[in-house]
């Protein structure tokens, strides 16, 4: 077989910024997607383009650990990243380490690798996490927990999250192609850490999915599924199919959106023609029955985006698919900041079909402290990032607030900027408060992370520590 290795690429983004000339804060400036050279990688100095572009190759060199990971980027990173790595592992990962080799391929993306590189490269810091990312002054928050969201208290059947009036989450499975150091489900998804024994998903598949079905056709307020999981790109294709053609069998669902972070992580996956089919004949079927058929993908950042990520998400909507959106998650190190999230939207938005839809604010899960921003933050980007895009793709900063659910950030009903107490009201009961009449005239709090607070909150947090 003939290698056909991409030509080492020289883009804008590898070279210095041009200056502003605009003397606006922000300078658009269009930049076309590249496929970073992954054979500037040690380990994968020989891998063809064919090797690369399948999915199979992809998913069999994931990087699972740190000897893979050694295999990959060899001398090019000191010893001290890989010690780095295993302390984070031993002590305060929340999720097991999955990194197929398409994001990699991303991190430092137009350079060879280094250590110092590694280490300040946004993708990396939230994919790879090492123990000097973390805070060690206050690694969580007090109010962290597992299931941040309470999205198991709120199943209804095993893996049915009702938490919206007329929404669900419907988790298919517990397992994704790659696994986000910051995952707001790391109480499920993926395999146990030493730091934290996964919850497990007890029904049979099949089962399970009977009981979605039965709870979705006795509750015909509920007109729009989100299917998630982890990753539907981990659900074997027919299964997913068949459940897909069940939702769409009821008439009461409308909206049906597939959450896989794989369009972007291993777009491979959305590229094998068996998957392509089959999303034809899902989209075709939803199209005659008029119900609105979208994914939903998770990019944090614009090193991410690239030809195949841009072909994975065109391909979906040639086949019928009726909107890709973009739901990335707001944080330190990676993020947060009005030109990082204003260049990745553009680069969704303009040259990969994806319409930025939602930045989350990263959820009170235990060690995410150094990721999480406060809410005065993002109201700052939400600010800063208006009237760029056109409207309809200038995404929404929401906060997940526990026992609420999304709310725009500027919703705030009051604010405790010294201790960092947010608080917030909701207009809808959750599954689990049919019968709380004060819900709807309660306050729920949300707390920013304590580092960044003045001195005398960080002081009453200290002096509270153990409350
Ligand atoms: S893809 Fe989504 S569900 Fe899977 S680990 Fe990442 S954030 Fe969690």
């Amino acid at each position: 077989m003939t290698q056909t290795h991409p030509p080492v690429q020289s883009t804008p983004a590898a070279q210095p910024a041009p200056a502003n000339t605009t003397g606006q804060p922000y300078e658009y400036r269009r930049t076309p997607l590249v496929e970073p050279d992954w054979t500037r990688f040690p380990g994968w100095r020989h891998v063809t383009r064919d090797q690369w572009e399948n999915a199979q190759w992809q998913r069999v060199n994931c990087v699972k650990n740190v000897k893979q990971l050694r295999t990959v980027l060899g001398d090019t990173v000191d010893e001290s990243f890989y010690a780095d790595l295993e302390a984070d592992q031993r002590a305060m990962a929340t999720m097991s380490m999955l990194v197929p080799p398409q994001m990699i391929n991303t991190m430092v993306p137009f350079a060879p690798p280094s250590t110092e590189a590694l280490l300040a490269d946004p993708i990396r810091r939230y994919m790879i996490p090492v123990a000097s990312d973390r805070r060690t002054d206050w690694p969580s928050h007090p109010y962290a927990s597992r299931d941040s969201l309470h999205e198991h208290d709120m199943w209804v059947a095993e893996g049915l999250t009702h938490r919206y009036p007329t929404k669900v989450l419907a988790e298919l499975l517990a397992t994704c192609p790659q696994y986000c150091g910051h995952c707001t489900r790391m109480d499920l998804v993926g395999n146990s850490t030493p730091a934290v024994d996964k919850l497990k998903l007890s029904l049979k598949p099949v089962d399970r999915y009977d009981a979605h079905i039965t709870y979705l056709k006795a509750h015909p307020g509920v007109r729009d599924v989100v299917v998630s999981g982890g990753d539907v790109a981990n659900v074997p294709w027919r299964n997913l199919e068949s459940y897909l053609m069940r939702l769409l069998e009821i008439e009461t669902i409308r909206d049906i959106r597939l959450a896989t972070k794989a369009l972007m992580g291993l777009p491979q996956h959305w590229l094998q023609p068996d998957v392509v089919e089959g999303l034809e004949r899902v989209a075709r079927t939803a199209a005659r029955r008029g119900v609105n058929l979208a994914i939903h993908t998770h990019v944090n950042h614009a090193q991410s985006l690239t030809p195949l990520v841009a072909k994975a998400a065109q391909t979906a909507l040639d086949v019928g698919v009726r909107d890709v959106r973009n739901q990335g998650v707001l944080m330190r190190g990676v993020n947060a900041t009005s030109k990082d999230l204003l260049d990745l939207c553009f680069g969704l938005q303009g040259e990969a079909g994806i319409l930025p839809y939602y930045f989350y604010m990263c959820d009170m899960i235990p060690n995410a402290e150094h990721w999480r921003v406060p809410v005065w933050h993002a109201q700052q980007l939400q600010h800063d990032i208006m009237g760029y895009l056109p409207g309809y793709a200038t995404p929404r900063i929401v906060c997940d607030v526990p026992f609420v659910g999304k709310r725009w950030v500027h919703m705030v009903t009051e604010y405790d900027r010294e201790r960092g107490i947010s608080y917030w009201t909701k207009n809808y009961r959750t599954s689990i408060e049919s019968a709380d009449l004060a819900a709807l005239s309660k306050r729920y709090a949300y707390y920013d992370p304590i580092d960044t607070l003045p001195e005398a909150g960080q002081q009453w947090w200290q002096t509270h520590r153990d409350d």
